[in-house]
């Protein structure tokens, strides 16, 4: 609407609406959100069912905080709920955001996180990914500046698959100014099994400026109840809660949390799967030629450049619903184990 009169922020009336992958399509695999394929454990949709919808939930969460605290070896106060981690997210950038604060990532990286630093009103400093479509660390210790408030890390990187390494981390750790925050985005941690991996549990308490980041809704399962929290110093998560839209975790969502924990390793059993059947599709996919890069989240990555959006449509019909970043690759989420000779089949044809 360019001949609107309404008054608003340029940079916001200038960003792309928010696009979801495409839906599922009939007989095929919905393979472009990352989504956990198996269902809700009957007891999950038992404490979901148990909720007092008519009320507002206690939306703090002390007994799913006080219980992740045990987790961590930390207070409940150094845990915060958040409506997915993406809305934690864009609580540590509004709390720390300036207008024109400089807010460091890795590119291409999580698609939520340009918008996030804009409507913060940060801008935004992508740091090219390295080889093996890698963080370079190094090179974002370098763009930090006195006008950056936050860096974002994601280990596992969504959308390209490899995880930053302990070491490293720690090396880059010590280069950035304490009065930085550093949002270390760990959605996809129960899906790593590379030893090297930073785990940032063991971090804890190491940092004055490092939040980590963690989600309910990949491993766990429960995307669709909108679950995440934060685990860092407390007076960092009391400058998100501050800016938290109140109420936003709901009662549902917080039990749900609850009886996933009382059955981790059910739900762990489901992931261990999931890594086998990642196994099997990389290998496949590497068996076609294409060059993936280490996949540790539960996706993989081909860089298909120019070739993409030609590809997202062979892979349409053939049944196979992935997420296409135009111009540079797709992702493909680990699904149910049938459909991993889907997209094989899918992928022989773009040989
Ligand atoms: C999926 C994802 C999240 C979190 O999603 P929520 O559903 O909001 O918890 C956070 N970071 C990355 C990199 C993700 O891929």
């Amino acid at each position: 609407m360019a001949d609107s009169p309404l008054r608003m922020r340029p940079e916001i009336a200038a960003l792309p609406a928010y696009r979801q992958g495409r839906q599922a399509v009939a007989d095929g695999y919905k393979l472009s959100s990352n989504e956990n394929p198996f269902g809700p454990l009957v007891e999950i949709v038992e404490a979901v069912a148990r909720a007092e919808v008519n009320r507002y939930p206690d939306a703090t969460g002390p007994a799913l905080r006080a219980k992740l605290g045990e987790r961590f070896g930390v207070g409940a106060q150094e845990v915060h709920l958040g409506a997915g981690s993406v809305a934690l997210l864009s609580q540590f950038l509004l709390a720390v955001c300036e207008p024109g604060s400089e807010v460091v990532y890795a590119w291409r990286s999580f698609e939520a996180y340009p918008g996030l630093v804009t409507v913060a009103g940060g801008t935004s400093v992508q740091v090219p990914l390295g080889p093996g479509a890698r963080h370079d660390l190094d090179a974002m210790a370098d763009a930090v500046t006195d006008g950056t408030r936050a860096v974002i890390v994601c280990t596992p990187n969504n959308p390209t698959g490899p995880i930053v390494w302990s070491a490293e981390f720690e090396r880059f750790m010590t280069r950035i100014p304490s009065d930085v925050l550093v949002l270390l985005d760990e959605a996809y941690f129960e899906f790593v099994r590379d030893p090297e991996a930073v785990d940032g549990s063991t971090l804890i308490g190491r940092y004055p400026n490092l939040v980590l980041l963690r989600t309910f809704s990949k491993a766990w399962g429960l995307a669709g109840l909108r679950l995440g929290y934060a685990v860092g110093p407390e007076h960092i998560l009391d400058a998100a809660r501050a800016v938290a839209i109140p109420l936003s975790v709901t009662g549902q969502a917080q039990l749900a949390g609850l009886v996933a924990l009382d059955h981790e390793d059910l739900l762990l059993d489901r992931v261990a799967d999931i890594v086998v059947t990642r196994s099997r599709l990389v290998e496949g996919l590497r068996a076609l030629g294409f060059d993936v890069p280490d996949a540790q989240g539960n996706f993989v990555w081909l860089a298909l450049g120019g070739a993409t959006a030609a590809a997202d449509d062979v892979f349409h019909e053939h049944g196979v619903v992935v997420r296409a970043f135009p111009g540079d690759g797709i992702r493909i989420s680990i699904g149910e184990q049938e459909s991993v000779d889907r997209v094989l089949e899918g992928a022989a044809l773009l040989r």
